[in-house]
């Protein structure tokens, strides 16, 4: 079966090969560092790490550029209040999304590129744009006109034409269907960095950095642009008109975007609060495995809704998998095997890739390979299964492990976990009831080495973190 993938560009299944035929030049949108990515985020960007492990599965090569959008707004707020320089302050979140990628398994792209080590390179481009009458200038800002890109419109499918005023907009996000100028190069404001450029003193805005960043590293047409739903307009919509108006040839030729991660009915983000990092799913005892599990188990194209039920049954779907594993090496099985067998792990490796090929459907791929343990299961219970039968069975765990990497336990650092915390305060409670007390008191202590403090209040025993 051809590998396919839903365009939003042409709002179709097509079949995908790169360009070249071997190599898949592929762009990302990163993240903005200005706090802890949260799993949203990463809901996006594991979904990238389908993709690209699909991709390899398939034989092609990857060259995968991912920037790091290290100055707008709130970062330029939050360090002028943490009295760091924009380096400093970006270091530590761009520091901690690194490791939370691979704390997820996420494979690293082959290119990460830092925004403000591209000034030089959007000065340029944007002089180009300047040169071929797709810009004006107004209070030392420099605005693309999008009036002068006749398609703009064509990823969002929104018809602009006489709905183009002319008006103008400095921030980088806004709604779908307010078609304005953006903002290329911002002006100084008052006590904020800027760059000394033939521009004027400033700073770049945001979507002119990941069209710069795409073509220096991939040339100017890519395979595969990608990032969340939210990006679709007007990120790629203006990244798509700054590039073509530019080189006058397709930017992307694929468009792939994730849809959200929700909580109760609404998108997971930052300015609603209601979202969780990596280190709060983890400090509540969960593995980086489930959380992973989780995100990537649902099709990306569907919206999943983010529960501790969920994570707690993606831990017990990676339990049934691992002890399938077990069984596997530890059961002695009889002598030779059955053929039928082989053929069935075949079949599920096939059904498997064949989910991954519609579009990354993960959720058939995922159908394939319980449904082939839960048989094999009943044939080891039913001594059908032999020794022979093996290699087959590992082959199947194999290939989907190649995909999902959740089979390898993490290990663990030494901290407690929530739950760990909160069993050995209830020991302590039954000790007290007991009147061990010479016990209750030491739990206490070994709960203040390892960093965690408990108070009896009217209302039990309370702990938290020092
Ligand atoms: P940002 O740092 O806000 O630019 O976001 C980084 C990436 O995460 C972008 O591709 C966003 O589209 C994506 N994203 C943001 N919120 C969510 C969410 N709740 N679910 C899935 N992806 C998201
Ligand atoms: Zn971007």
């Amino acid at each position: 079966m051809p590998l396919r993938f839903y365009n939003t560009l042409t709002q179709a299944l097509e079949e995908f090969q790169p360009l070249d035929g071997k190599t898949v030049r592929m762009y990302t949108c990163g993240p903005t560092v200005y706090h802890y990515v949260h799993i949203g985020n990463f809901r996006t960007f594991s979904f990238q790490d389908v993709l690209r492990r699909t991709l390899a599965a398939r034989g092609f090569r990857l060259d995968h550029v991912m920037n790091i959008t290290d100055v707008e707004e709130n970062i330029i707020r939050n360090a002028k209040a943490a009295r760091q320089t924009l380096r400093e302050y970006t270091a530590q979140y761009t520091q901690a999304f690194l490791d939370d990628s691979a704390q997820l398994r996420l494979q690293r792209p082959e290119h990460i590129a830092f925004a403000t080590e591209h000034i030089d390179e959007m000065v340029t481009a944007i002089q180009g744009l300047a040169a071929s009458q797709h810009t004006y200038e107004s209070d030392g800002s420099t605005y693309f006109r999008i009036g002068s890109f006749p398609q703009y419109g064509k990823l969002s499918h929104t018809n602009f034409s006489g709905n183009i005023a002319g008006a103008r907009v400095e921030v980088d996000e806004y709604e779908k269907d307010d078609a304005r100028d953006f903002v290329l190069w911002k002006a100084q404001k008052p006590g904020e960095p800027a760059w000394e450029t033939p521009l004027g003193a400033g700073r770049p805005g945001w979507h002119i950095e990941c069209s710069v960043m795409a073509m220096k590293y991939l040339g100017e047409t890519i395979d595969i642009h990608t990032g969340g739903v939210d990006l679709v307009f007007p990120h790629h919509e203006n990244e798509i008109a700054q590039s073509e108006a530019l080189t006058g040839k397709p930017f992307a030729r694929f468009w792939l975007h994730a849809e959200h991660l929700m909580v109760e009915g609404q998108k997971m983000s930052k300015s609603l609060g209601n979202f969780f990092t990596l280190r709060d799913i983890l400090d509540r005892g969960y593995s980086p495995e489930a959380i992973r599990y989780l995100l990537i188990s649902a099709p990306y194209h569907k919206q999943l809704n983010f529960t501790f039920e969920g994570l707690k049954a993606a831990a017990t779907s990676i339990e049934r998998l691992r002890n399938f594993q077990l069984r596997l090496a530890n059961e002695r099985f009889a002598e030779g095997g059955n053929p039928q067998l082989d053929q069935r792990a075949e079949d599920a490796i096939i059904a498997f890739h064949a989910g991954l090929d519609d579009d990354l459907n993960t959720a058939d791929a995922l159908a394939a390979v319980f449904e082939y343990i839960r048989d094999m299961n009943s044939e080891m219970d039913a001594g059908e299964f032999g020794a022979s039968n093996a290699a087959s069975a590992a082959r199947v765990l194999a290939e989907f492990d190649a995909i999902f990497d959740v089979l390898r336990p993490t290990a663990r650092d030494g901290a407690l976990t929530d739950a760990e915390v909160d069993a050995l305060v209830e020991a302590r409670t039954q000790a007290k009831k007991a009147r061990d007390f010479a016990k209750a008191d030491q739990i206490r202590k070994d709960l203040l080495d390892q960093g965690v403090v408990l108070e009896d209040t009217k209302d039990g025993p309370r702990w938290k973190r020092k």
